[in-house]
């Protein structure tokens, strides 16, 4: 094989580009995870649904730890997160592909590490959270087939499930932030507590006026329904050039080593 590849994502990436996909289970400590899995122009694709078929799950109930323990256990080159996001900036668009930088985190309902068992402590680094090489290869074979942003973009993560106040989203902006969606964290920061390369790809679904915002659900699914097709387009083009695209080393895979605190 010429790599391997695991999406995480609002559905499941795999069933929605049509490829002929096997079900492939995956036990872990913290419980069962559905991969769908499939080789495609030779690379190995596994896809899992973040909220369970039908969306079953709200953001803050997901169990990141099950699917990232279950995702190390498949031993890929890079876990690949696709969301969806909110803008307050007035350069992001809807209908947006954004290759996310930084984060910050202001979730406060969640198991955010593995690391929780005395005797084992770990301080990971995550100044970088998501792996650098691997994004800026693939940020730049995306970006040969469509335009996307040069400057860098951060994510405000929140728990959600209710939307951000018009008075968080002046203050998201204020505090360095572009975007903001209910699921990046702490997905990114236990893929590198696990030592895994991690890339999230967002599509902007809707964008705040800071002055007379109105954001609903619907003009969120509305703008998944019609930029979808061309954002599936990317991931497909991603996956298929993924075993041409020549990585700079990282050091994601020494990441849980290097954290050990011992004097
Ligand atoms: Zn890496």
């Amino acid at each position: 094989m010429a790599g391997r590849l695991v999406f995480i994502g609002g559905g499941d990436v795999l069933l929605k580009l049509g490829f002929p996909a096997q079900e492939q289970i995956v036990d872990t400590k913290y419980g069962k995870c559905r991969f769908t899995k499939a080789v495609v122009d030779s690379v190995e694709v596994f896809s899992v649904h973040r909220h369970d078929p039908g969306h079953h799950f709200a953001a803050h109930s997901v169990d990141y730890r099950r699917i990232i323990a279950a995702a190390a256990t498949l031993r890929p080159d890079c876990v690949i997160g696709i969301s969806i996001c909110g803008s307050y900036c007035d350069d992001l668009d809807v209908g947006d592909t954004l290759f996310i930088d930084q984060v910050i985190d202001l979730t406060k309902k969640r198991i955010d590490t593995f690391y929780d068992t005395p005797g084992d402590v770990r301080h990971i680094n995550v100044y970088e959270p998501i792996c650098h090489a691997k994004r800026c290869r693939m940020k730049g074979a995306a970006a040969s087939v469509r335009p996307l942003k040069e400057r860098q973009i951060t994510l405000v993560c929140i728990d959600g499930p209710r939307l951000s106040t018009r008075a968080e989203l002046n203050w998201f902006r204020q505090i360095g932030g572009d975007v903001v969606n209910m699921s990046l964290a702490p997905e990114a920061f236990l893929a590198r507590e696990l030592g895994l390369c991690y890339v999230s790809i967002s599509m902007v679904t809707d964008k705040a006026d800071l002055a007379a915002n109105d954001v609903t659900v619907k003009d969120m699914v509305t703008a998944v329904k019609r930029s979808e097709t061309s954002f599936l387009e990317l991931l497909e083009h991603l996956i298929s050039s993924f075993s041409d695209l020549d990585f700079a080393p990282c050091t994601c895979s020494r990441a849980p080593t290097e954290a050990i605190f011992s004097l």
